[in-house]
């Protein structure tokens, strides 16, 4: 069963075509990156599949059901972090464990900590933490409903090369260890065949697929 199903999916602003038709799958484990230049409707693609904006025409599905709004199995990371400045790293990793029972949340937060390197922060608030602990602290709050799929929009564009570096091997490892499927968002090349197990490209607008590559062989391997 695919994760992810795009049929025939466009999206029109205001008389303006900004992506589709789009058919696309993305089976249960595939790391996907979707890389294209700036305005080819890559941000307009994962707010239909987040379920922040439904499509003109054509049906987003998500584990075969239709995708009606924003839910906790697809958690989105964005290029700025968006953390809620008055809660601690904890505070926000445990944001979208409200309804979970004390212990487990408790438990759930700790296990999220020490995935993304971040035991020593716990207490901070995002003004504390440099640009990297930031995006992992949204990473963590992404993950932390166990999300079947993660979307991520240029999470790493805002950071310097060395912790972009650090941060693209972190989400493989993380990627490798959960089975989360992954569709991540990019305009740099470089960064989408190095990181996923397959490439589309867009062309737009309005965004149509004029490239789908599997890449990289299957990092799950290494
Ligand atoms: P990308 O993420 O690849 O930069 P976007 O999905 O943001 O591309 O944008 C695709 C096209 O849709 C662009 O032409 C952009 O100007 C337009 N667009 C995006 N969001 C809106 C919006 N909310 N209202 C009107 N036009 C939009
Ligand atoms: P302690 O319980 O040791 O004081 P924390 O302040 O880190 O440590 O919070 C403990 C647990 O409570 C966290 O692991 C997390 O599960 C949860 N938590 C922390 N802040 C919040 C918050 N603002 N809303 C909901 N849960 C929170």
């Amino acid at each position: 069963l695919a994760a992810i199903e795009l049929r025939g999916v466009t999206r029109v602003y205001r008389d303006r075509p900004a992506l589709g038709p789009i058919d696309l799958v993305i089976p249960a484990g595939e790391f996907l990156t979707v890389v294209g230049p700036s305005g080819c409707g890559k941000s307009t693609l994962l707010s239909l599949v987040a379920g922040f904006a439904p499509p003109t025409a054509g049906t987003v599905l998500a584990d075969g059901a239709p995708v009606s709004g924003p839910g906790p199995s697809r958690g989105v990371v964005f290029q700025q972090p968006r953390l809620f400045p008055w809660l601690s790293v904890s505070g926000n990793i445990a944001f979208g464990l409200r309804r979970s029972p004390k212990a487990a949340r408790k438990e759930r937060v700790a296990e999220l900590l020490a995935m993304t390197g971040l035991e020593g922060a716990a207490r901070l608030k995002p003004y504390e933490l440099s640009g990297g602990m930031r995006q992992r602290a949204a990473i963590a709050r992404a993950l932390a409903p166990r999300p079947k799929v993660l979307l991520m929009d240029e999470p790493f564009g805002a950071l310097d090369a060395f912790t972009r570096e650090r941060m693209q091997e972190e989400i493989r490892e993380l990627w490798r260890d959960t089975g989360v499927t992954v569709l991540f968002i990019t305009h740099d090349v470089t960064e989408a065949t190095t990181l996923g197990t397959r490439v589309i490209a867009l062309a737009g607008p309005p965004g149509r697929i004029t490239l789908d590559a599997r890449v990289g062989g299957d990092l799950r391997e290494k």
